[in-house]
């Protein structure tokens, strides 16, 4: 195949068969089933970002894992050496990987249904159907610990109870929530949804990419067509620990964050040295942009959270990094103009308390914001003079009107201890 050909655009969804060119060269981005990966294949995907690519891999929002800096001209090499791991997502124009799970998936006392049986079932049933954009995903939640509903799924199920499965479908900032189904008859009803989904756009009755954007009456004859029961709302939940050790006794899970979810390869491999040494010879990719060791005896725990520790992984769910969102920067994006992530652990020393109250800091080394398109608390966009354009409570597409050094925004983050603080700190205008 051509590398060439196939290089997509910024804002389009990677895969191995089509990278996406980026600043430090295209990025290559797998999606295995449920994020899980044997300590084998996580050092075969390490060595080849270390030969294929810089070294460099991404943990994303969804668990996928990314190699990054691969050049053109080592990207076929890159290619065939996946496609013998079995790594390579189906060929076509589809979503790679349809369905997202918990990391502690099939490990969660408190899951209410076999979440990895029902979402291979959905992905089997679902194969099929043609023209689902690239973005579509479902979201598979038993109802445990790690709640998926955050993620922004095209259409979320959690169950609510034994053999009850929610349907529920993001909206800007909740969830809007369209009926239910006994958890047999649940990969029938997504492929219903999905295949009727695909039909209003393919006969041009609707142009929604996703089905969030659809209209309301057209998502109540989707949920009509699939038979779908009234439903009740579904219990809120603690939002999912992003960093720690989770009982799923009689052993543990370990969850690691990476700052920025970004990784070396020498991690991932010391990744799945751990996992032999310590667990079950597997790891687990997390929507948390981080890692998850399943199956620790009790007595390693302690060993492993000291090794992690000093090998720069976060092992606290209260560490300050947890609240820092940065793109890589300089010198790794061609685009950026300031080196963003080291800029954020620069700043982050002076408003510590403030990221511990869970307060987010965005750093962003130009507008394009590709780390976070939302909001956050504080966002930083880069200049060209090695400041920031500053703007508080909102994300890189809004307008900034104030432009501060480095130094400056420390000395007012110093002075802030509450959001009403930050929001008065960073709220001026210009003159
Ligand atoms: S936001 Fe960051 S990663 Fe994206 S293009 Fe700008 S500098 Fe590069």
């Amino acid at each position: 195949m051509s590398a060439q050909a196939d290089i997509l655009r910024r804002g389009w969804c990677p895969g191995v068969r089509r990278p996406m060119a980026t600043g430090d060269g295209l990025l290559v981005r797998l999606h295995p089933f449920g994020g899980r990966l044997s300590a084998d294949q996580a050092r075969r995907v390490a060595q080849a970002a270390r030969e294929h690519g810089n070294g460099h891999l991404d943990i994303t929002a969804r668990g996928n894992l990314q190699i990054r800096g691969v050049r053109e001209d080592t990207y076929p090499a890159l290619l065939a050496r996946l496609d013998r791991e079995g790594m390579v997502e189906p060929a076509g124009g589809g979503p790679n990987r349809l369905t997202v799970l918990s990391p502690i998936a099939g490990l969660d006392p408190l899951d209410q249904c076999d979440t990895l049986a029902l979402a291979q079932h959905i992905e089997n049933a679902a194969a099929a159907i043609e023209d689902l954009p690239a973005k579509f995903f479902i979201t598979i939640d038993g109802g445990g610990a790690m709640p998926l509903d955050d993620l922004g799924a095209d259409l979320h199920l959690v169950a609510t109870g034994k053999d009850t499965i929610a349907f529920g479908l993001s909206s800007s900032n909740s969830l809007h929530w369209i009926g239910t189904s006994a958890i047999a008859r649940t990969p029938d009803a997504v492929h219903k949804i999905l295949s009727g989904f695909s039909d209003l756009r393919r006969k041009g009755v609707s142009e929604a990419r996703r089905l969030r954007a659809l209209e309301h009456d057209l998502v109540r004859e989707l949920a009509a067509h699939a038979n779908l029961l009234p439903v009740a709302m579904p219990a809120q939940r603690p939002a999912a620990p992003r960093a720690g050790v989770i009982s799923h006794e009689p052993r543990r899970a370990v969850l690691l964050a990476l700052p920025f979810g970004r990784c070396s390869a020498e991690q991932l491999i010391q990744m799945a040295d751990w996992s032999e040494r310590f667990g079950s010879g597997h790891l687990r990719l997390s929507f948390t942009r981080g890692l998850l060791l399943p199956k620790i005896a009790d007595e390693h725990v302690p060993a492993l959270i000291d090794e992690a520790g000093r090998a720069g992984f976060i092992t606290e769910a209260d560490d300050v990094r947890l609240s820092l969102i940065a793109c890589p920067g300089r010198p790794d994006c061609g685009s950026a103009l300031t080196s963003a992530p080291a800029d954020a652990l620069h700043i982050a020393q002076s408003c510590g308390d403030l990221l511990r109250q869970g307060l987010t800091l965005h750093v962003s080394g130009c507008p394009k914001g590709c780390a976070h398109p939302g909001k956050a608390d504080l966002t930083l966009v880069g200049r060209d003079d090695g400041g920031y354009d500053v703007v508080a409570g909102g994300s890189t597409h809004d307008a900034s009107f104030l432009h501060l050094s480095i130094d400056e925004i420390m000395s007012r983050l110093s002075t802030s201890n509450t959001q009403d603080d930050l929001r008065r700190t960073f709220a001026e205008k210009p003159q």
